[in-house]
């Protein structure tokens, strides 16, 4: 089982970091290592003063597949949830600024929870998701404001990668990042369904 990753799918999270809107997906990998179920609590790494929440639509792969055609990539995932790409935004900045690959910022043990799977609505478009932090919303996106659809990144990811079930991928975060600190509770919903709870440690 694999975890893919976008980044830079929401223009006005792209521009919060200052990056260029791209012209083909962004793609990083996470090891199944760095998934924590949610029960579990997160445990901010000492290698880091600036761990960061992304939450992010994450769709779970149903279906082998290589070169998935646009048009029927909708078969190959059955459903999706509400996740949390952790980044550790100092390190990663650092690596960017040295044209290095970003693993060690994204890819370390408990880098992402996923929420509750549910079944995906026949219109996976105008679809709300929020994150909430200590109880405050720190984070609203909605489907709609993708660069690259659901079904784009599944065609384009299955170019490079061979998908298997079981598979997540994350979809990319909206804007709002910001940095989490030990007894933080996170909790994210989908389509107004609360799916992800969280704490930080
Ligand atoms: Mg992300």
């Amino acid at each position: 089982m694999k975890i893919i990753c976008i980044g830079r799918n929401y223009v006005a999270h792209v521009l919060e970091l200052k990056n260029e809107i791209p012209s083909s997906p962004v793609i990083f990998l996470k090891p199944k290592t760095a998934l924590v179920h949610q029960s579990y609590p997160v445990h901010y790494p000492e290698f880091t003063d600036d761990l960061q929440y992304e939450a992010e639509v994450v769709l779970r792969i149903s279906k082998n597949g290589k070169n998935i055609a646009e048009r029927h990539a909708r078969n190959y995932y059955d459903k999706w949830t509400i996740g949390i790409d952790f980044t550790a935004r100092d390190l990663q900045q650092k690596l960017k600024k040295q044209g290095l690959p970003w693993e060690l910022a994204k890819a370390f043990d408990g880098s992402c929870v996923v929420g509750d799977f549910v079944d995906i609505p026949k219109d996976m478009k105008n679809v709300p998701f929020e994150l909430y932090q200590n109880e405050e919303k720190v984070q609203s996106g909605n489907t709609d404001n993708m660069i690259f659809s659901f079904d784009k990144i599944v065609n384009y990811v299955s170019k490079y990668f061979t998908l298997q079930m079981g598979d997540l991928i994350f979809t990319g975060t909206p804007e709002g990042v910001g940095p989490v600190l030990p007894y933080d509770e996170l909790v994210g919903k989908l389509n107004g369904e609360e799916l992800l709870k969280l704490t930080i440690i």
